[in-house]
């Protein structure tokens, strides 16, 4: 006779809504083992009992086979008397209590649901909205209360009969669903015209129809309103880029699948795993057309004649029509300027059917004007879009989280994080220790994003973007109660920035009952360098940003901190130079360049340039006159980007620096020097000998790309030479690198060859921006660290 064991085993995790207690019933039932499995506020408990080696392959198989979108943090076993259940059951009961479950992603349309979406047969053929217990919609929908349908917008709509015996069918890939629906009893696709007025036809062809004649159609996705355009179609690209009043930021393009992406850029191993992943973000990629650096060329429009409709997997058909050789033509309006695409594969099912309608890549850019957040209510979208998008393609499900795109860079062997979103949020990061009190860190004004701590996990929420604009202030605020309601998180520490003026800062200042702790910027980006690497510190910290407080009262930006999370050092910086007029040498670049070099270079283009301009940039920066001090690095760049004839004033945050590095000759091996200097202070590092030598580079006739070249590798060359030297003050031997600078590719790689040649330890970020959409994380670690001393 076989012993009997029984145990009730806890898992906390992501386990809810992902498909957990199907796993556990089939794998009890698999075993022959009896008990239950139920949802509970931390996750998913188990009661199971039956023969002793039975019960030991359950437990080593619920960690080893766990379904692919679960992520299971703990599992606590207690033995106990076996109580003579019969079977395995699922108990479906509300749990009551504070809720500490976690809520997953947004997750792209998975293989089987392609397959039925593909299958004629099937009940969901072509229906947009398919999606099963490990796919689609999630954060987007949550009201509330995680794992429950009546907290989702999905509530709106009442299972039909197969789907309701779908979601209660344990062995089933739609058990507990929360989204499952069909053409019977789910959302509705339809296409508006601007007033709102239904368009009849099929939606999807219809809208690709639209597409092919070079009309703008917005489209509902899962975070929000998305603009389309057909990515070949340069006067289209243009009229998006004319509505949208984006005169300069590259557009990400979308394509039907691998195979027609690699038409578009050079996609490694890396990128494939990246693009076809389940959070499917915007990948920037070096593009297979060179960049164009003119003006725009002709106007191709219309579509290929013959393309075929239906099929899902519809190869392009302008490879075969006459387009440049060895890749699909994006049109120049879509990213002028430059040599990387941002690209994305289909994450929804509509996504999907109206790419293999259309059979060629879109450009898909956010559902805004200018910087405003991204549309995602109806009737919002229609107000704000409506002098925009020619049609939109859209449904009734309601979005409840507005959620952008997620953008990620790519580096040999790196990923750099450039905004964190759909995909990724809300899922937390693991901190290294757990936090001793809750903890609320509501991060900076520009790329905003908060961070809610509690145990060992960090809530960073979703992009917000710029807290200057109404609207995405408002969302700010009612993300941070939406998030401590959905993981049942009270703060009782507060951190903010130390900029008085942001807004952010004043919100955290406004809640009362808790404890503020006020943390520097720079400080905060090496933190969050630390937390992203689960590092404790300490290092020498190389925070090099725009502009940021800094407590001297000066503006900071190009730092070389003695940093752990608890406190930091200033041990270095770059030297300080005036910005002529304030602010207004941050919209314009060659401002900068006037204070670095004022009268020295009076040949230069930028001089010419700016002729009348230039003389009273030059009495401000000598007099001091409105002009506040800085070491922004992301400044130096800016100043070097206006020398070139790059850009002398910018459109949006930090094109300057980026078209510099998009310009820069990879290959150039040569460096400007920059002396090193002390009094009794920190260490400076004298830029303006980079901006110097590149100046008299230019003077000599040399080649613009070959000197954005140089300068990348001087600042790199000076990162190092200040890190040895601090290294030689501290016995330091590991480096932070941080900061919005350290989203420039070319820059990053540079820097860390060189550190790692003089033999230094490298942190960057990963799973967090090096920009300020990261500085949340940082702060909520620092107020953590200091709160456990
Ligand atoms: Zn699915
Ligand atoms: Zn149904």
């Amino acid at each position: 006779m076989t012993t009997l064991k029984r145990v009730d085993v806890h898992v906390e995790g992501l386990v809810q809504g992902v498909g957990f207690r199907p796993f556990v019933y089939s794998l009890a039932n698999r075993l022959g083992l009896a008990g239950r499995v139920h949802n509970d506020v931390n996750g998913v408990h188990i009661e199971v009992e039956g023969a002793h080696d039975g019960v030991e392959e359950f437990l080593t198989a619920l960690e080893r086979d766990a379904p692919a979108l679960s992520a299971i943090e703990r599992v606590t076993v207690v033995s106990g008397e076996p109580a003579g259940h019969r079977g395995f059951t699922i108990a479906t009961g509300d749990p009551a209590g504070p809720r500490r479950a976690l809520v997953s992603a947004d997750t792209a349309t998975c293989d089987d649901c392609l397959r039925e979406l593909a299958d004629p047969a099937d009940r969901r053929h072509r229906y947009p909205f398919i999606n099963c217990a490990g796919c689609g919609p999630r954060f987007t929908i949550v009201r509330g209360a995680p794992g429950d349908r009546l907290m989702t917008t999905m509530a709106a709509f009442g299972m039909c009969d197969d789907c309701a015996r779908e979601y209660h069918d344990p062995a089933g890939r739609r058990h507990h669903a929360q989204a499952t629906c069909c053409p019977a009893c789910g959302p509705r696709l339809l296409l508006r015209d601007p007033r709102g007025t239904e368009l009849c036809g099929d939606p999807i062809a219809c809208a690709a129809a639209l597409l092919r004649a070079g009309r703008v159609v917005a489209v509902k996705g899962l975070g929000g309103y998305h603009l389309a355009v057909t990515a070949s179609d340069e006067r289209a690209a243009a009229d998006l880029r004319g509505r949208k009043h984006r005169e300069e930021k590259p557009f990400a393009v979308m394509a039907a699948d691998l195979a027609q992406a690699r038409l578009l850029a050079e996609i490694d191993d890396t990128a494939a795993a990246l693009l076809t992943g389940r959070a499917r973000p915007i990948v920037l990629l070096p593009r297979r057309d060179s960049a164009p650096t003119g003006a725009p060329t002709g106007a191709p429009t219309g579509a290929p004649t013959g393309a075929p409709t239906g099929a899902l997997t519809g190869a392009p058909t302008r490879a075969a029509t006459g387009v440049p050789t060895g890749g699909l033509a994006v049109a120049p309006s879509v990213a002028p300027g430059h040599r990387s695409l941002g690209l994305m594969l289909p994450y929804t099912a509509l996504h999907h059917l109206l790419l293999a309608e259309l059979a060629e890549p879109i450009v898909l850019t956010s559902g805004n004007v200018s910087d405003e957040p991204i549309a995602y209510e109806d009737d919002d979208a229609l107000t704000r879009l409506g002098g925009i998008a020619d049609a939109f393609l859209t449904h009734d499900r309601a979005i409840h989280q507005r959620t952008d795109d997620s953008v990620i860079r790519l580096l040999p062997g790196a990923i750099t994080m450039l905004r964190r979103a759909r995909g990724h949020a809300p899922e937390p990061l693991a901190l290294r220790r757990p936090v001793p009190r809750p903890v609320l860190a509501c991060g900076a004004e520009l790329k905003s994003t908060f961070c809610l701590a509690q145990g060992r996990r960090a809530f960073v929420s979703q992009h917000l973007g710029d807290l200057e604009n109404h609207d995405t202030l408002r969302t700010f605020v009612e993300s941070i109660d939406h998030y401590c309601g959905l993981f049942g998180i009270r703060p009782e520490i507060v951190a903010h920035d130390l900029h008085p003026g942001y807004l952010s800062t004043r919100h955290a200042l406004e809640i009362t009952g808790v404890e503020h702790v006020g943390v520097q910027h720079h400080h905060a980006h090496i933190a969050a360098c630390l937390a992203d690497n689960g590092d404790p510190g300490p290092v020498i910290g190389v925070a090099f940003d725009g502009l940021g407080h800094g407590t001297d009262g000066t503006l900071w930006g190009g730092e070389f901190l003695r940093a752990d999370l608890a406190g930091y050092e200033r041990l270095g910086h770059l030297a300080q130079i005036p910005m002529p007029g304030g602010a207004a040498a941050v919209r314009q670049p060659w401002r900068m360049t006037a204070a670095y070099l004022r009268d020295d270079h009076p040949g230069l283009d930028v001089t010419r340039r700016n002729v009348g301009r230039w003389a009273d940039a030059v009495h401000l920066a000598a007099t001091g006159l409105d002009s506040p001090l800085t070491s922004s690095a992301g400044l130096l760049f800016d100043a070097v980007s206006a020398l070139l004839g790059i850009r002398d004033k910018i459109t949006y945050e930090g094109q300057a620096a980026i078209e510099l590095e998009q310009r820069a000759d990879p290959v150039e091996t040569g460096a400007y020097p920059a002396a090193l200097t002390t009094t009794s202070g920190p260490l400076i590092v004298e830029a303006g000998d980079l901006v110097r030598a590149a100046a008299a580079d230019l003077t000599a006739g040399t080649d613009p790309g070959v000197i954005a070249g140089r300068f990348h590798n001087g600042v790199a060359a000076a990162i190092t030479r200040t890190c040895v030297a601090l290294r030689q003050a501290t016995g330091l031997t590991a480096v932070a690198l941080s900061g919005a600078v350290f989203q420039n590719a070319l820059l990053l790689d540079r820097t860390v060859q060189r550190l790692r040649a003089a033999g230094f330890r490298v942190l960057k970020h990963v799973r967090v921006p090096p920009n300020d959409g990261g500085l949340s994380l940082g702060q909520a670690a620092i107020a953590a660290a200091q709160d456990h001393t």
